[in-house]
């Protein structure tokens, strides 16, 4: 039996585009849109600098997001899901747990975008520094704030968690050509449940709870 390792990694989005953001009630700001864009357009070279370097050093690597197999699936019980996530790896790797949007909350909070490559180096797992899937969300470990809820302009979130399908067909069918027209940007992006929440940034006290 071969064994490797699943390296994860997390790139925050900036304080000033978080701020775009945050008067934002129907579509993302410019920056925004073009953060996650061009943010993802970061990661995806740097899934392909990290799979030429262990390459090069002999371990065969892949970054599964960037592979012909890696495609956007449907099924009548989980709704869309793509045949790797990066915030299920991220989140099995120790770098934080889901949340009521079905985001993932992190060190350095749930606005960020995640990478990962597959390689044969077998490197130390690094801790996990949490309990349970949803630890970091302030709804499932003090049944309390739900601020994400009301940044939801196509009512996707609620005290039962995100309709995966409200979510989808809200980016796709609204938020793809409002920022397609308005910044040229073609990628379904919204964010808004991902700022001016309390976990935007960090792992969210009890006492940074914004009630709006
Ligand atoms: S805003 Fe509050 S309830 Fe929503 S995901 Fe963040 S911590 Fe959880
Ligand atoms: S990404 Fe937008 S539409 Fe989807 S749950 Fe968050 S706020 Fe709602």
């Amino acid at each position: 039996m071969s064994s490797g390792t699943v390296i994860c990694w997390v790139l925050p989005f900036t304080k000033t585009i978080l701020e775009s953001n945050y008067s934002e009630k129907e579509f993302p700001s410019k920056e925004w849109a073009q953060g996650r864009f061009y943010g993802e357009e970061f990661n995806n070279i740097l899934r392909e600098f990290v799979v030429d370097l262990l390459t090069q050093m002999g371990n065969r690597t892949v970054a599964p997001s960037l592979s012909s197999h890696w495609k956007i699936i449907y099924d009548d019980n989980i709704g869309h899901a793509s045949t790797w996530s990066e915030r299920h790896a991220a989140y099995a790797a120790g770098l934080g747990t889901f949340s009521l949007t079905d985001g993932l909350i992190t060190e350095h909070g749930m606005a960020m975008r995640v990478g990962s490559v597959i390689t044969e180096l077998v490197l130390e797992p690094s801790p996990i520094p949490y309990k349970g899937i949803y630890g970091n969300c302030l709804h499932y470990n003090s049944n309390t704030c739900g601020v994400c809820i009301r940044r939801c302009p196509a009512g996707a979130i609620s005290l039962n968690g995100h309709n995966k399908d409200l979510c989808f067909e809200y980016t796709c069918k609204k938020v793809v050509p409002a920022v397609n027209e308005a910044y040229g940007v073609t990628m379904p992006s919204c964010g808004l449940c991902q700022t001016r929440v309390p976990c935007e940034k960090s792992i969210p006290r009890l006492s940074k709870i914004n009630h709006e």
